[in-house]
């Protein structure tokens, strides 16, 4: 095995390997478990077990929370040789070319600035501001000073499109993407775009992380990756969360000065983002059973399409689209359109169908809530309180509309059964960017 691969990761060995001895004597060997009385703790991901579900035959133990990434046990122990940073670097670092608006190029420095320092950082930008280009300055000073980064993020659609446009705009940089639905072998690289899941193998690597989309699921709701960002950054390290919905663990974070908080509130083009309507429709779930939609949100889809816009019309399950398909099949008649979900076969053929013009709009579930751009939509949801619409996912909807310069506004109306935290919270975040937002255009 060539050395390189042990460089800021703990590589896991099992008993009868590590036995014979080390391959290099520069290899650190790390213990995998600690036992503290009746609980053992993964020195992976952090988590502690109660012995007795952990337990394997001859007193041994295994973790059962970081088990997919392959089995730590205390049968094994891990190789690591501390991060040498063993790069050499190619000019130009940076290959893009693009030109930043004054607020991006404010928000660029900052960024810049906080990753020089090491900084732990939170860029609180709005949905369409364009933090991926923001972040292309930081990085490229960073690689120019030989750091080893990350690009981690807890989606894999979001690494998949993130991956190569740092690829274009980082031409001359040694780059890896690591996911777990992959099987292309790990290689050394001083950029690693990765899920924040595949930082549990890494151990003081980076000289800094960026976390994109930090607030999304499962990355919010899972300690283990929390502390998968911390352990895979160097000690002096520094990590740059960015987001368009922080979740409160963040917010607590900033609240208690562990965390310093700049704003990004307008989009790209300059523009506030569209304000939620929120419409009231207590019987709604009854009238799907009975084949009716509300006349409130039939209107509304009529009074876009009239006006010439397309939009999407999000439902909270897939089952939904079956009832919600035909309806519109009848009330909207000469309409084409199509529904879509996560585990649409067809799903991709779909949305390019849409971004094409074949459809004047998609019915769907949350599964087009990020990374999906079309032009000049409005955005529609029915049923924005129930519990599978995070107050996350209810704010990346709501940022569909209004991304295209063309026309940076849009309509964005939430049919409710009733009045919800989420749905609250969504409103608020977006009416408290937009008050920072006006005090910046003044
Ligand atoms: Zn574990």
């Amino acid at each position: 095995m060539d050395l390189s691969e042990y460089y800021g990761r703990r590589v896991l060995v099992d008993q009868p390997e590590w036995r014979q001895g080390k391959p290099a004597p520069s290899i650190e060997t790390l213990p995998t478990m600690e036992r503290h009385g009746q609980m053992i703790r993964c020195l992976r991901c952090g988590q502690e077990t109660a012995c007795r579900i952990a337990a394997l035959p001859n007193n041994e133990f295994y973790c059962p929370h970081c088990i997919n990434l392959g089995r730590v046990a205390t049968l094994n122990k891990f190789y690591h040789v501390p991060e040498p940073n063993q790069f050499t670097v190619s000019s130009p670092v940076l290959t893009w070319t693009g030109q930043l608006s004054p607020l991006q190029e404010k928000a660029a420095t900052t960024v810049d600035t906080g990753m020089a320092a090491h900084r732990h950082q939170l860029l609180w930008a709005v949905t369409g501001a364009g933090k991926t280009e923001m972040m292309f300055r930081g990085i490229a000073h960073a690689l120019e000073r030989r750091e080893r980064l990350a690009v981690a993020s807890p989606r894999v659609d979001v690494c998949l499109e993130l991956y190569p446009r740092l690829q274009a705009a980082f031409q001359n940089t040694s780059m890896v993407l690591l996911h777990g639905r992959q099987e292309l072998p790990y290689r050394y690289a001083q950029l690693t775009v990765c899920t924040t899941h595949q930082l549990l193998r890494f151990y003081h690597a980076f000289d800094n992380l960026i976390i994109d989309e930090v607030d999304a699921f499962p990355f919010a709701a899972n300690d283990a990756l929390l502390f998968a960002s911390r352990q895979a950054v160097k000690e002096t390290g520094g990590c740059l969360y960015l987001t368009a919905t922080p979740g409160p663990a963040l917010l607590r974070q900033v609240q208690h000065g562990k965390l310093a908080v700049s704003y990004l509130p307008l989009r790209y083009h300059g523009h506030l983002l569209p304000r939620i309507r929120l419409h009231l429709a207590p019987g709604w779930r009854r009238g799907l059973q009975h084949s009716h939609l509300p006349a409130s949100l039939l209107n509304q889809l009529r009074r876009s399409l009239d006006a010439g816009y397309r939009f999407l019309l999000f439902v909270p399950h897939v089952t939904d689209l079956a009832v919600v398909g035909p309806i519109l099949r009848t009330a909207l008649l000469h309409h084409p359109f199509t529904t879509v979900h996560a585990a649409d076969p067809d799903r991709l053929v779909k949305v390019q169908g849409m971004r094409d013009g074949k459809y004047d709009f998609l019915v769907t579930t949350t599964i087009l809530e990020r990374g999906v751009t079309f032009p000049e939509i409005d955005v529609f949801v029915l049923g924005a309180d129930d519990p599978v619409f995070s107050s996350s996912a209810l704010v990346q909807i709501a940022g569909r509309a209004g991304r295209a310069l063309s026309r940076p506004t849009g309509t964005v109306g939430f049919w409710i059964g009733g009045q919800c935290r989420r749905v609250r919270s969504a409103v608020s975040q977006i009416d408290f960017m937009n008050r920072k937002g006006r005090t910046l255009k003044q």
